[in-house]
């Protein structure tokens, strides 16, 4: 669980945990229990900061059980499309809830989950005693209602639950009989986790991953073997990402003034100490530094993620009442005006968003829609640490600025998913300062007109963005793509892989060093398809690639790599 981001920010925790304790003469043992991951000794030593003995070995008593991968038919073979992964999902889990088997269902999003909810809860009115057992879970639900529900799954009352990633680990609800996953989690890891909450010890249970049409989803339902082999990721963490370094050093100097020469976590940092002398926040005086500024360094930092700010909603259908928070980073798409706010499977419709005050005003209503915004990205480059020329290409790694719009959103119906109609949104952009990869190609590349390389690029970025957590071992949704058909920056026909968190963690790195490797990887996903002209299991839907962008993404490769 300590990974990422999160990660980076408990091994700093930890750091200024042992610098107290050193203080004060004691040196404690660590005692650290790990998920499934390739490298537990590894990430609790970094963790840590101490050497560790890795035990890893299971002697615990397991009931059989069943791993099930399901592919939901193809139900228009022109575009590609399939079967929807939620509605096959409501259907399986369906199965078991009537026979009253208890079960976790888990999606991929916020959004996922309340819809998938809110079907289940629809179907399970017309059985008996279901009224109230079914439940979602989410982050944003406030802590009391999440123990109520944790509770309940422990104790029986609860027979269903729909989760986001959150029910996957370190929460006890104990061991429900299946679990059904609504899309590859993204991580081999992730999904051992969630398979794990299905199993008891002498029981058979059940563990159903039904693909949705994804490159990187349909890649693992047709290469099962890929998933059985491979070894879980590795647990990365950065506890040197300077965003995350600097605001523990903060804290730490407000615990306890450092020292000249003192070292935090092994690092020299007397660089960051007189950054933070000039900004007037520490002062050096007698070979120590001492905290002057007058807030509390620890308000400052939120350490599940790098954005520190929520979102509070707000029910005011009668009175007002506080039902839930969302984060910074998702609240243009989650609750801007005229947003369905779903909620434990209840529907809001936002009616005030401010901005300011960070508050959303919500009244309960029963509408048979839900709405998805759309976020329009932009990137500039701010600076290059490193660049070289890779076959016909030219590849960049460095400092980028991301700002991205909630432009507007989609009203989708209930259960047919038709588009029902749209609407604007009017909100401040929302920037991301972060590393990224990007590299150009000719513009003349297989004379293609512009509007073919637009198609091209868009699906060829697409397939990269989605098969590169296999080689990164990262989820889906730590980094992200943007495509520029002219960019200012090259002047060229530029694709852009970005580390979707501030101050990056190191994915946008790895890439550049993967050279050739991931365009002949994406070639490879392209080619294996079985689609005609493109589908979302290769290059994504028609209506975001255009007609023939499968043919354009495999002219610009052949043209970048010249075999
Ligand atoms: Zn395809």
């Amino acid at each position: 669980i300590y990974r990422g981001i999160f990660g980076s920010h408990t091994a700093n925790v930890l750091r200024r945990l042992r610098r107290i304790c050193n203080f004060y003469g004691s040196s404690p043992i660590f005692i650290c229990c790990s998920a499934t991951i390739a490298n537990p000794g590894e990430l609790s030593q970094k963790l840590t900061g101490k050497p560790a003995v890795l035990i890893d070995e299971n002697g615990a008593p397991a009931g059989e059980k069943n791993i099930i991968f399901y592919n939901p038919p193809v139900v228009n073979r022109q575009l590609g499309i399939r079967r929807s992964s939620l509605l096959e999902a409501k259907t399986i889990a369906l199965n078991f809830l009537k026979n009253k088997i208890q079960t976790i269902t888990f999606a991929r999003s916020r959004l996922a989950v309340e819809v998938l909810l809110t079907y289940l809860q629809e179907d399970m009115k017309k059985v008996a005693g279901a009224i109230n057992r079914i439940r979602g879970y989410r982050g944003g639900y406030l802590p009391k209602e999440r123990r109520e529900i944790e509770k309940g799954l422990r104790e029986g009352e609860i027979l269903g639950v729909v989760s986001t990633n959150a029910l996957e680990l370190g929460i006890d609800i104990g061991n429900l009989d299946a679990s059904i996953i609504t899309g590859y989690p993204g991580s081999v890891a992730s999904t051992w986790q969630q398979a794990g909450r299905a199993g008891r010890r002498n029981s058979i249970s059940a563990s159903i991953l039904v693909a949705s049409s994804s490159p990187l989803d349909q890649f693992i339902i047709n290469h099962p073997e890929y998933f059985f082999k491979a070894s879980p990721e590795h647990g990365l963490i950065n506890p040197n990402n300077l965003y995350i370094l600097v605001s523990h050093i903060k804290c730490a100097a407000f615990e306890l003034p450092f020292t000249d020469g003192e070292t935090f976590g092994g690092e020299h940092i007397d660089e960051i100490l007189a950054f933070l002398a000039d900004e007037e926040i520490l002062r050096h005086v007698g070979g120590r530094w001492h905290w002057m500024a007058e807030s509390f360094p620890a308000e400052e930092i939120s350490l599940r993620s790098a954005s520190t700010e929520n979102f509070v909603i707000i029910d005011i259908t009668e009175g007002a009442k506080v039902i839930g928070e969302v984060d910074r980073s998702s609240a243009p798409m989650m609750i801007h005006e005229e947003a369905i706010y779903l909620h434990a499977g209840q529907q809001y419709q936002v009616e005030k968003l401010d901005y300011e005050e960070k508050k959303a005003y919500v009244r309960k209503v029963n509408v048979d829609y839900y709405t998805d915004a759309n976020l329009a990205v932009e990137i500039k480059v701010l600076d290059v640490f490193k660049e070289k020329n890779v076959a016909n290409c030219q590849n960049y790694l460095g400092e980028v600025m991301v700002t991205s719009l909630a432009t507007m959103f989609k009203k989708i119906k209930f259960f047919t998913h038709e588009n029902l109609g749209f609407g604007h949104i009017h909100l401040p952009p929302e920037e991301l300062h972060t590393t990224a990869f990007w590299f150009s190609i000719p513009e003349n590349i297989g004379r293609l007109s512009p509007e073919e390389i637009k198609s091209g690029l868009l699906g060829l970025c697409n397939v990269m963005v989605n098969i590169a957590p296999l080689y990164l071992m990262c989820d889906p949704r730590d980094i992200r793509g943007v495509v520029q058909i002219k960019s200012p920056f090259t002047q060229k026909p530029t694709i852009y892989i970005y580390d979707n968190f501030p101050g990056g963690v190191g994915f946008s790195e790895k890439l550049y060093d993967m050279e050739k490797q991931l365009l002949k990887a994406a070639r490879q996903v392209i080619m294996e398809c079985d689609c005609e002209d493109g589908c979302p299991s290769c290059v994504g839907p028609y209506e975001e690639v255009g007609h023939g962008s499968k043919t354009f993404a495999l002219n610009i490769i052949k043209g970048v790599l010249s075999d």
